[in-house]
């Protein structure tokens, strides 16, 4: 099978994992995304995996109803790695060889993450799950997406969304909402289009690291995105 990137990070929010309830982890949801990763495996790209933990708690929402901010932003941290042990399993029962590095370290569940082990495991074609996002408060997931694949010399940056990709206005609100085939960063920015946060938008680019953001939702689009561009919104 044909591929055009050799190395590849994929950001998937909490919520992806949670199906029609929105909340928790749906099993079927988790099995559906588990065959998609296991096509894109299979295109022998290396796959490294930042998964968010908004289906289970989320820093922000929390602090503004009174909760310590760094408190709050430390259990959602905790979510992520929840997450990523629901996709660890999920991923190592259809037969494929994963490792799960935590920015918090828990010895006892994952390894903490280093670098250059990461890079190791990647070469070997493991899956590597990174959770607890970056390991401060204050941040996201997609920041922590950001920084994993700028350090480990992604080639892109899959951002997976509930659309096909960057809209000029919210598609969901707007009929008449265009989809960009292409936007650069900067537009991104300036024209405040939401796909992930300032602080991911600027590390990728200050590092010249292009993003894709696609549907997630269409069986078997991860394996696509990779092996076609013509999916998806391309940032750089
Ligand atoms: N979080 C954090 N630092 C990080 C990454 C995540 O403090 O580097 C916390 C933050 O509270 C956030 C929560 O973890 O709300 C879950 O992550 P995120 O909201 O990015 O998940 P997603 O929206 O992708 O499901």
């Amino acid at each position: 099978m044909s591929k055009i990137y050799k190395r590849v990070l994929l950001k998937i929010s909490g919520e992806a994992l949670a199906g029609s309830a929105k909340q928790g982890i749906d099993l079927s949801v988790l099995d559906q995304l588990v065959e998609d990763i296991l096509k894109a495996h299979q295109t022998g790209v290396q796959i490294g995996i930042v998964i968010g933990g908004g289906n289970i708690f989320r820093g922000v929402s929390a602090a503004t109803q009174g909760m310590d901010r760094a408190s709050s932003d430390y259990m959602g941290m905790l979510a992520t790695c929840i997450n990523s042990l629901a996709l660890q399993d999920a991923l190592e029962k259809r037969g494929l060889e994963t490792r799960l590095q935590t920015a918090i370290e828990m010895s006892s569940i994952a390894e903490a993450y280093i670098r250059r082990r990461a890079d190791r495991h990647l070469n070997k074609n493991r899956i590597v799950i990174f959770g607890a996002g970056t390991g401060s408060p204050y941040f996201t997931t997609d920041t922590a997406a950001a920084l994993r694949a700028t350090e480990l010399g992604a080639d892109i940056l899959l951002k997976a969304t509930n659309v096909e990709g960057v809209y000029d206005k919210d598609p969901q609100d707007n009929k008449d909402a265009k989809m960009y085939k292409q936007v650069s960063y900067s537009d991104v920015l300036n024209k405040k289009l939401k796909i992930m946060d300032y602080t991911a938008i600027t590390l990728c680019m200050e590092n010249n690291l292009p993003i894709i953001a696609f549907n997630l939702h269409k069986p078997g689009n991860i394996a696509e995105v990779i092996k076609s561009q013509s999916i998806g919104t391309l940032i750089s």
